[in-house]
């Protein structure tokens, strides 16, 4: 089974990740501290590394460092709060695999946790269409009748939820995780508006709203 060590302090986030992880199908660690990070990272053999910057006794790009030294070479995923582009190219050039700023979605974490498990040599789908439209997921575009639409970050999540999840109704709950994650409560009318936001940019009549329910991509 794919093990991925999760180096976060923060429980909830460690605990959000490690549910997410679990569920679909890996096996996860976690350590709160970067000393305790880097004795599983040897010890457990882990496949992959989720890594929190902010650490109690260490910084996570410090960590990183010490990591590649020890000749961990497995692939890592920096988690942080420092979203500026400068922190993004510090990260991947301080070896880590791929960045990601927080707050983040499940949905996003788990597709770059996907691509950077997967062997060079595989292809991998990079789009998704249903019916008319097409998600584009390295370029993050989305094309409606062939025309492209200008969509926002959590927009394109939001497409991406619905479109990995075709015909299925996905309550509010669910969306706010895997769009938002753990960062809104469940009480937010966000998912309503971004859905709006959405059926304007895509056509109204693409998400049906399920009274009760939530909300369900039209075939
Ligand atoms: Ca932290």
């Amino acid at each position: 089974m794919t093990q991925i060590l999760v180096i976060e302090d923060e429980e909830r986030i460690a605990s959000f990740i490690a549910k997410g992880l679990k569920g679909a199908g890996y096996a996860c660690l976690i350590a709160t501290t970067a000393r305790e990070g880097f004795d599983a990272a040897i010890v457990a053999d882990p496949d992959m590394i989720i890594l929190d910057l902010g650490l109690p006794d260490e910084d996570g790009m410090a960590l990183l460092a010490r990591l590649r030294d020890s000749g961990v070479s497995v692939p890592v995923i920096i988690l942080s709060a420092r979203r500026s582009l400068d922190d993004t190219v510090a990260g991947l050039q301080g070896g880590a695999d791929d960045y990601m700023g927080k707050p983040f979605g499940f949905d996003e974490l788990l597709a770059r946790v996907r691509l950077r498990l997967r062997p060079d040599n595989v292809a991998e789908a990079t789009v998704i269409d249903h019916g008319d439209l097409v998600l584009d997921l390295r370029s993050r575009r989305m094309r409606v009748e062939g025309k492209e639409v200008d969509l926002s970050s959590r927009e394109f999540a939001l497409a991406e939820t619905l479109m990995r999840h075709p015909r299925q109704v996905l309550t509010r709950e669910q969306l706010l995780s895997q769009v938002w994650g753990y960062d809104f409560d469940p009480g937010s009318n966000v998912v309503d508006v971004y859905v709006r936001y959405l059926r304007g940019k895509i056509g109204a009549e693409r998400i049906e709203t399920v009274r009760g329910s939530g909300y369900r991509l039209m075939p």
